[in-house]
């Protein structure tokens, strides 16, 4: 039996891709967001695709900021352009 994969909205573009496609951003229950790379932390996520093009409109837009309803820290985006330069999907 195929293996149902989640679907999950981009905060960025807000196509519904498949959850492996996506990029995960937590808000800790410490109240931090945080670049979840194993998709394994608890918290609230926000997804968004891992293309340059989507964080741009992401950054530029706050769409991140505006669905964990906290600040995103410049960290935080460099640590997801470093993974999407990498090509990872
Ligand atoms: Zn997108």
């Amino acid at each position: 039996m195929p293996k149902k994969i989640p679907i999950r909205q981009c905060v960025a573009c807000r196509e519904h891709k498949e959850k492996p496609l996506l990029a995960r951003i937590v808000r800790t229950p410490e109240g931090k967001a945080v670049y979840d790379a194993r998709g394994k932390l608890p918290g609230k996520g926000a997804y968004i695709c891992r293309s340059a093009v989507c964080l741009d409109k992401a950054i530029k837009s706050r769409a991140l900021s505006r669905a964990l309803e906290i600040e995103i820290t410049p960290d935080v985006y460099e640590a997801l352009r470093a993974r999407m330069e990498e090509g990872d999907a």
